[in-house]
C-alpha cells in the first residue's frame, strides 16, 4: 500500500498537495508517507510475527533520516546497522542499541568498541579475519562480543548484478562449505559469544522463490549450529522486492503506467517462509529496508527546460543524478507522475534528464508519459529508498530538503543545503 493519489486535480501524498508543498518549498524535495512506512511494518512484522518471535530490523541504510528511524523506533523495530554512523543515528532517533544488528564486511576497530559500548545485539561478521578482530577488541575492553556469522548459501537471488550478494563470487559473507569450520574457530575464541546465523541474498527480489531455496539449503546448518553452540537467531536478511512500475492509489488517473510487474506480497512471503522456520524455534529476524520506504517516497522536480533534437525530445529538470542515483547506478527505474493530473490521452515520448555533466544523469530513457511543459513540475516515484542516502554534492549542487509527511501535516525533516553548507570544513592554506 502507499498514498500517493490524484485529488482535486493534483498529486497528493496522503492529506498533503505536493503541488502546493513544491511551491513552498522548492524543488528537487524529497517527501515520505510516514503511514505507508508504518503500514509497511506493520504489515511485514504481523504477519511473520503471528506464529514466529520474530524481530524486524529496518535496514537502516535505505533511509537514515531521523524522522523515518523515530516513526519506526517507536513501533518497537529494530535496526540493521552498516557503520558507526548508522549506530549514531539510530540512537539519535530514539532506537534501541539492544535490538540492532550490524553487518558489513569491514568493519573497523573504531566502529567495534562503538557497537561494544552501546551494547548492540550481534556483530554478523563476514569472514574469519573479522570475528578474530572482533574477539581481540572485545579483549582489550575486557568484554565478549555477541556475534553471528554471515552465511553465502550460494543462491541465484536473480536481481541486478550489483545488488545480487548470496553467489559465491560476491564478496558477502563465509562460502557455504566453509562456514562449519568458521564457527568452530569462532567458538574457540576467548572473546566472542555466538548468538546467531545470518544470511542476506540480494536486494530488490521479486520472486520469493530465491528466499525460500536459500533458506532450505541452510535449515539444516541452523539446526545444527542450535545444538552445538545454542544459537539464539537465524536472520533471513532482508531484500524483499517492490514494484516500480507503480499503480497510483485510489482515486485518480494513472493511465500512462505500465504495472505489467508483478508484486511479492507479504502474504506470500510469509506463507511460504513461516512453515519453513517455525520449527526451528528459533528467533527470526528480517532486515527490510527497500520494502518499508521505497514506495513511501518520491522526488519533487520542475523541468527546466525542453530540448527538441533530430534523435529525441529532451525535457531538462532540476534534480540531477547527484539527488538520485539508481537510473545511473543500476538502470533503476522510477515512474513519473505530473503534479497536475494529466488529461487522458495526451503523451509524449521523451528522455527525462538533470543538468550534471553527465550522460549517465536521466530519470527515463525513450518514455512514454504524459505531455508537459517547461515549469510543469512531476514527482519520480517509489524514490524513498536509496534515494536521498545516496545523494551527494556532485556538480557543488546543494543536497535536497526531505518533508515527512503524516495525514494533513508536511514537517520538514531536513532542511535543504545552503550554499555555504557546501564549503563548511574546506581550507584554503595561507
Ligand atoms: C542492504 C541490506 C539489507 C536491506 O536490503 P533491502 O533490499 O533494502 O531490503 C539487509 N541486510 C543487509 C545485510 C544488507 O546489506
Amino acid at each position: 500500500m502507499h498514498s500517493f493519489h490524484y485529488q482535486n486535480g493534483t498529486l497528493h501524498c496522503e492529506g498533503v498537495d505536493l503541488a502546493a508543498l513544491a511551491a513552498e518549498h522548492g524543488t528537487p524535495l524529497y517527501v515520505y508517507s510516514g503511514g505507508t512506512i508504518l503500514d509497511h511494518f506493520r504489515r511485514l512484522s504481523g504477519a511473520m510475527g503471528a506464529e514466529l518471535d520474530c524481530l524486524v530490523c529496518y535496514a537502516t541504510k535505505a533511509n537514515s533520516n531521523l524522522a523515518v528511524l523515530n516513526l519506526l523506533a517507536k513501533e518497537g523495530a529494530g535496526f540493521d546497522i552498516v557503520s558507526g554512523g548508522e549506530l549514531f543515528r539510530v540512537e539519535k532517533a530514539g532506537g534501541d542499541p539492544g535490538k540492532c544488528t550490524f553487518a558489513g564486511v569491514g568493519k573497523t576497530r573504531a566502529e567495534i568498541e562503538l557497537g561494544l559500548k552501546k551494547g548492540i545485539y550481534s556483530f554478523n561478521a563476514e569472514s574469519e579475519a573479522e570475528v578474530a578482530f572482533i574477539s581481540q577488541v572485545a579483549g582489550e575492553l575486557g568484554m565478549v562480543a555477541p556475534i553471528a556469522l554471515r552465511v553465502n548459501p550460494n543462491v541465484d537471488a536473480k536481481t541486478h548484478k550489483y545488488i545480487s550478494t548470496g553467489k559465491s563470487e560476491n564478496k558477502f559473507g563465509i562460502d557455504f562449505s566453509s562456514i562449519r569450520e568458521a564457527y568452530a574457530r569462532a567458538a574457540a575464541l576467548p572473546n566472542v559469544k555466538i548468538r546467531g546465523l545470518q544470511m542476506h541474498i540480494g536486494s530488490q527480489l521479486t520472486s520469493v522463490s530465491p528466499f525460500v531455496e536459500a533458506v532450505e539449503k541452510v535449515l539444516p546448518l541452523v539446526e545444527e549450529l542450535k545444538s552445538l553452540y545454542g544459537i539464539e537467531f537465524f536472520s533471513i536478511g532482508g531484500g524483499i522486492g517492490i514494484v516500480y512500475q507503480d499503480s497510483l492509489a485510489s482515486g485518480g488517473s494513472d493511465w500512462w503506467i505500465a504495472k505489467d510487474e508483478k508484486p511479492l506480497t507479504i502474504e506470500e512471503y510469509a506463507g511460504r517462509l513461516v512453515p519453513l522456520l517455525k520449527p526451528l524455534g528459533l528467533r527470526i529476524i528480517l532486515e527490510p529496508g527497500r520494502f518499508m520506504v521505497g514506495n513511501a517516497g518520491v522526488l519533487l522536480t520542475e523541468v527546466l527546460y525542453e530540448k527538441r533534437g533530430t534523435a529525441k525530445t529532451f525535457k531538462i529538470v532540476d534534480a540531477a543524478m547527484n539527488d538520485l542515483i539508481r537510473p545511473a547506478l543500476y538502470e533503476g527505474h522510477h515512474e513519473i507522475a505530473p503534479l497536475k493530473e494529466p488529461v487522458a490521452g495526451k503523451t509524449e515520448v521523451v528522455d527525462i534528464v538533470g543538468p550534471v555533466c553527465e550522460s549517465g544523469d536521466f530519470f527515463a530513457q525513450n518514455r512514454e508519459i504524459p505531455a508537459i511543459e517547461t515549469g510543469d513540475r512531476i514527482a519520480l516515484l517509489s524514490a524513498g529508498a536509496y534515494g536521498f542516502v545516496m545523494a551527494s554534492n556532485y556538480n557543488s549542487r546543494p543536497l535536497p530538503a526531505e518533508i515527512l509527511v503524516s495525514g494533513e501535516t508536511a514537517t520538514v525533516v531536513r532542511k535543504r543545503q545552503t550554499l555555504d553548507d557546501l564549503i563548511a570544513g574546506e581550507v584554503v592554506p595561507g
